[in-house]
Parts: structure tokens; sequence; C-alpha cells
């Protein structure tokens, strides 16, 4: 193989390891910036579950005041009764009332215990996730840590490669690497195999003659159909 091509193929393959650890570097920046909103997701839990409660003790607060209130009441309507200084027509009006208000009273009382059940298992939800938040963010932050080393080695690798990439450019004949430039813009592998006469980068097959020039090493061969210089495997 011509010791051009071979520059060309080194470029090439230094180019195709550049594209893989820069992705590699931006799956892990992705990676990480997912992490990091886990840890968002944990807290937003956890404030959900803390707003729930104070509304749970608001709802619950307010209850409790409303049967106090209606219990009030009925003690003043029973005292009125008992003093007994009203007619016969105000003391039944008053009976039923009590009566009402006593239903009442029970269905209130039983809506307050309700509340006060969902107030204690807000409590407990709301503790429990508390106390489980701490370790769920020092696991997560310390993925992150770990990510975070990846990252440095993957952008060292990125930066090696880069200068390993720019001392065969340096290398390489500039009208040649400039070719190779061109059909970059178009093809991430501008240098192709010719195998069996056929171009290992758009699948056609190329004519004879173009063929031979590739096996007799006849200076740099393009593909007549796509540009891509050509080589030969078993050289
Ligand atoms: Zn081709």
């Amino acid at each position: 193989m011509l010791n051009e091509i071979q520059q060309l193929l080194s470029v090439q393959r230094a180019d195709q390891a550049l594209h893989e650890a820069s992705s590699h570097v931006d799956r892990l920046r992705a990676h990480r910036q997912q992490t990091e909103g886990r840890i968002e997701q944990e807290r937003a839990h956890v404030s959900s579950l803390a707003d729930r409660f104070r509304q749970l003790e608001v709802e619950s607060h307010a209850k409790n005041l409303e049967v106090d209130d209606l219990d009030m009441n009925i003690r003043n309507y029973q005292k009125r009764l008992d003093e007994g200084i009203i007619s016969f027509k105000e003391m039944e009006d008053l009976r039923t009332k009590i009566e009402m208000e006593k239903g009442r009273i029970n269905r209130l009382e039983d809506e307050a215990l309700e509340r006060m059940d969902s107030l204690e298992g807000a409590r407990s939800a709301l503790a429990v996730a508390r106390s489980e938040l701490g370790g769920k963010e020092d696991a997560l932050r310390a993925q992150i840590q770990d990510v975070d080393r990846q990252i440095e080695a993957a952008v060292a690798q990125v930066a090696a490669i880069t200068t390993e990439r720019a001392g065969l450019v340096a290398a390489a004949p500039p009208y040649l690497f400039a070719q190779y430039e061109a059909l970059r813009t178009k093809f991430p592998n501008p240098i192709a195999v010719l195998d069996r006469g056929t171009c290992g980068g758009c699948k056609l097959r190329v004519s004879g003659n173009t063929a031979e020039r590739v096996r007799g090493g006849m200076g740099i061969v393009t593909c007549e159909h796509c540009s891509r210089v050509l080589y030969l495997s078993s050289d």
C-alpha cells in the first residue's frame, strides 16, 4: 500500500476513534444530567409529601374546630332547655335542634377522625421519605462523582487522540489531506477498501481499469462513483 494512503488511513482511524470518544463524553454528560435530575425528583417528592402533610394539618384542625363549635352550640341549647324559663314551643324547638345537631356532630366527628388518620399517615410517610432522602442523595452523588471521573478520563482520551491526529496530519502531504477533508464532509470514511472489485464505501463495482490501478499501486486512485480514495486490504 502506498505510504500516503497508509498515512490517510491512520488519520481516518484517529477520526473514527475521536468520534467514538466524543460520543462517549456526550453520553456520560447526559447520564450525569439525568442523575442530577433524579436528585431533584427525590427532593421534590419529599417536598410534595411535606405540602400534603401541612394541608391535612390545616384541614384536620379546621374540622376539629367545627366539632368544638357544634359541641358548644349543643351545650348552650341544653343549658337553656335545663334552665326552663322558656315556652313549651321554644322547648320543643330546642329539643328538635339538639337532636339535629347531635346527628350532625356524629358525622363531623367521624370526618374529624378520618382527617386525623390521613394526617398520621401523611406524617409517617413524610418521616420515612425524609429519613431516606439523605441516603438516596448520597448514593446519587457518589454516582455523579463516578461519572465525573469517567468524563475526565474520556475528555483526556479525546485530547490525546486530537494530539495524535495533529501529528498524523502534519506528516501527510497537504494536498492529499485537503482531499481527505473535503471527502470527510460527505462521508465518515473517505478512505475505502477495494474488495473484489467493489468500493467498500459506496458498495458499487468499480471499472476494471480503476481496480487495476489500485492493484498496481498506481498513485491515488478514487472510486468513480463516490470519489473515495481506494486501497487494497491485502497490501
Ligand atoms: Zn465508491
